[in-house]
């Protein structure tokens, strides 16, 4: 579980990320509305924003290198609306705000601090090598390659590239927000925040005004403004009761695919190269933000979801075997996101020294993912063996629908009772076991 410690760690740093958004926000106000329309040859107004990708440089994510398509919401943005602050310490064309052109789930990824950025890489340069370990030792596949360089040493590479990107998946960023969800999903964003305006407001009225107020000193440092602090905690209440109306990170998840990072066997949506993994670490840090925990942890267990993706596609067996790219990808989300989930549970135990949280976000997620993403809950009996075994079996096959690889389970989990049974039913051997 996470720990109220690790909470509290997570929201102090969350916030600090958060406050480096002001300068940002006033500059960005400033050149907005110091222009009269569109610069030449931009898409709309977003597209002036500096992309992010892999520069370092801590400016606001740039997640819209895909214009919206074309419609009432790209025309008004078209004609250089006027952008205000709109009370939310975030930033949007008044279009957005009420009337006007949808809001869609990119609005809010444009609000996630580019912080985040840097704690999502953290994991992937730093913790990518350790996951990988962990999940060869679970799979007992090889994503390696040995390769020889000009002077004939031999080394290890690995066959999977793994990339940073804001944003989110293709036709993702667009999806709309309901006009009567709008208030809730921002307000998402700052959920943590509110409740520990509520709970330590709380605390603080009940147990630590009352002795203050012993002091005189502490009676005049509070001098009747302590009256504010029971409207604060309400405040923060009645907005949590709000954001309770929607649950931004259930409808973020709810699409049959995932939205935090993206494993492409392929390498590309066309796909014929090398896989490649994309982490989006802004979608990361808008779902950590709202569910408030670790967005490293939470980095970790994406990564490793996507890394068991390309261990079960593309790691190697003893014989050198992988799946078959087309057979892979032609298999139902209930075989590949059952395996990725299989292996992520079981990785984000194994990873817990450097990831203290993962298994519990990991169990969170899980509450708010469809179907396809709980799957593995009902293989427990197989056993890892029993699994791997099921794996192996549907990677020789190629395409394989979820009965059958249901049918594979039941039937290796048979084979190997059967063979601890024979083992059990052995006589010992002389000088071994019993006397
Ligand atoms: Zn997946």
């Amino acid at each position: 579980m996470v720990t109220p410690a690790e909470m509290w760690r997570c929201r102090a740093t969350d916030r600090r990320g958060f406050d480096e958004l002001g300068g940002e926000v006033a500059e960005r106000r400033r050149t907005a509305e110091e222009v009269e329309g569109p610069p030449p040859g931009a898409a709309s107004l977003r597209s002036g924003v500096a992309s992010t990708r892999d520069t370092g440089v801590a400016v606001w994510p740039g997640p819209c290198r895909r214009p919206s398509p074309p419609g009432p919401r790209s025309v008004a943005l078209k004609q250089g609306a006027p952008v205000r602050h709109n009370g939310t310490g975030g930033l949007l064309p008044n279009t957005l705000d009420g009337q006007g052109a949808a809001m869609i789930l990119g609005d809010l990824l444009d609000l996630v601090p580019p912080a985040f950025k840097g704690q999502v890489d953290d994991v992937r340069q730093r913790r990518g090598r350790r996951i990988h370990e962990v999940l060869r030792d679970l799979t007992r596949l090889r994503l390696q390659t040995r390769r020889r360089d000009h002077a004939g040493e031999a080394s290890d590479a690995t066959t999977v590239a793994i990339e940073l990107e804001a944003g989110m998946p293709v036709g993702m960023r667009d999806r709309p927000i309901r006009e009567e969800h709008r208030l809730a999903a921002m307000l998402s964003l700052w959920e943590p925040e509110l409740a520990a305006i509520e709970e330590n407001g709380a605390a603080f009225l009940e147990n630590g005004v009352p002795v203050i107020e012993e002091l005189e000193s502490g009676r005049a440092a509070l001098a009747g403004r302590v009256r504010a602090l029971p409207e604060a905690v309400a405040l923060a209440r009645d907005l949590r009761t709000l954001c309770k109306d929607f649950d931004l990170v259930r409808w973020i998840l709810e699409v049959d695919a995932d939205v935090m990072g993206t494993y492409l066997p392929g390498g590309s949506q066309r796909g014929s190269g090398r896989p490649r993994i994309v982490l989006y670490w802004a979608c990361i840090g808008l779902i950590g933000k709202a569910m408030g925990v670790s967005v490293r942890d939470l980095a970790a267990v994406v990564l490793t979801h996507e890394l068991a993706h390309a261990f079960t596609h593309a790691g190697r067996d003893i014989d050198g075997h992988s799946w078959a790219t087309p057979a892979y990808a032609g298999c139902g989300p209930y075989v590949r996101e059952g395996l990725a989930q299989w292996y992520t549970e079981h990785g984000c135990a194994a990873i817990e020294d450097f990831a203290p949280t993962a298994s519990a976000i990991f169990e969170a997620l899980l509450d708010r993912q469809p179907a396809s993403y709980r799957e593995h809950r009902s293989w427990g009996k197989a056993g890892l063996e029993g699994v791997r075994s099921a794996m192996l079996q549907a990677r020789r096959q190629g395409v394989v629908e979820l009965e059958e690889f249901r049918a594979f389970l039941a039937s290796s989990s048979k084979v190997l009772r059967s063979e601890s049974v024979a083992r059990a039913g052995q006589p010992s051997l002389p000088g071994f076991g019993e006397e």
